[in-house]
């Protein structure tokens, strides 16, 4: 398949650049917001619990709760302490359905082992389930409805289509089966009518499936587990790996020199997929406030 962005006796792929994507969509938010604030007085309300002390989820949460109040909105960061019980976290989450300030949930991954996080996903309200994860909004996403999608997925989306268009029948290769991102990327590859293979540890001849892609989204957990000479020339390849090396360094889960000299265009790590996230987040918050108060829902550019 030949694609309208498909480069020809190139040798390095062209960077999709998450980070101003990413930029350009929280602007897009804070416009939005703002129409909201003053035409309706109403400001999104973003609360994000964090249970216990990991130093990874308290920056991402301290970053979610910076770029909220940047687009506009109001954040309330609820911290409970490592040893909280499942009941207390429940109950928070309770509180956090009833508050109409609160337009959007979001309980910090992964939580302490005494919780489990899949009875505290199922008790926020679906209505304010930003990150998509209630059984309602991924049923809302496999049978086409509208709901909340999660952020991560649509975050892949949106740097797919920056570079092209139409994915009309594209094969695309998914590897990595979670819920939080392999799941519903597929789904939403599937909606722009792609062919989609999902691949996971048990895929045999995985490099030769992958080099049949146009698209290739990787989100595995191994640092540069996709080859180089894996990649389709001039396909499309959207890294959602976050690994951090000994030395403290993020990496991705595709080898980012070797697929770069093949791909047609590639997310790096960081910088790709990760600030788009967040953004989505946003997104998503902003789409739910104006669902709960039955207003239209802004187009999101
Ligand atoms: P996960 O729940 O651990 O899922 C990993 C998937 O990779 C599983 O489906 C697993 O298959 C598959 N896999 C493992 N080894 C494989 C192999 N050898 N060959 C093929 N597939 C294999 O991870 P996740 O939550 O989806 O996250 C994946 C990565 O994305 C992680 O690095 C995470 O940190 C990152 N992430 C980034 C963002 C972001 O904002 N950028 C957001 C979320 C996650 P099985 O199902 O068969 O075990």
């Amino acid at each position: 398949m030949q694609m309208a962005h498909e480069k020809q006796n190139e040798t390095e792929a062209e960077i999709i650049d998450g980070k101003s994507l990413a930029k350009q969509l929280r602007e897009s938010i804070a416009h939005h917001v703002s129409v909201l604030v003053e035409d309706h007085k109403i400001m999104p309300g973003l609360a994000v619990v964090l249970v216990g002390d990991d130093p990874a989820s308290q920056v991402y949460v301290a970053s979610k709760k910076k770029m909220a109040e940047q687009a506009g909105m109001r954040s309330f960061v609820h911290i409970l302490p490592k040893t909280a019980s499942q009941d207390e976290v429940l109950k928070l989450v309770k509180s956090l359905n009833a508050q109409k300030k609160v337009n959007g949930i979001l309980v910090q991954l992964p939580l302490p082992k005494q919780i489990d996080a899949d009875t505290v996903l199922k008790e926020i309200d679906p209505a304010k389930d930003i990150d998509g994860l209630t059984i309602t909004n991924m049923g809302r996403l496999m049978a086409g409805l509208p709901g909340l999608v999660p952020c991560t997925p649509l975050g892949c989306i949106m740097l797919i289509k920056e570079v092209e268009k139409n994915l009309t029948g594209l094969h695309a290769v998914v590897i990595g089966r979670s819920s939080l991102v392999g799941k519903p990327v597929a789904q939403l590859l599937l909606r722009e009518n792609c062919t989609v293979t999902m691949c996971h540890s048990r895929t045999q001849n995985l490099p030769h499936i992958v080099r049949e892609a146009d698209i290739v989204v990787a989100a595995v957990g191994k640092s540069a587990f996709v080859k180089g000479d894996w990649v389709k020339p001039g396909a499309i390849v959207i890294d959602v790996g976050i690994n951090r090396g000994e030395d403290g360094k993020l990496s991705g889960d595709v080898d980012f020199e070797a697929a770069s000299k093949v791909a047609g265009y590639i997310t790096p790590v960081p910088g790709g997929v990760g600030p788009m996230t967040v953004a989505c987040l946003l997104g998503n918050t902003l789409i739910a406030a104006c669902r709960q108060n039955e207003l239209t829902v802004p187009h999101l550019s």
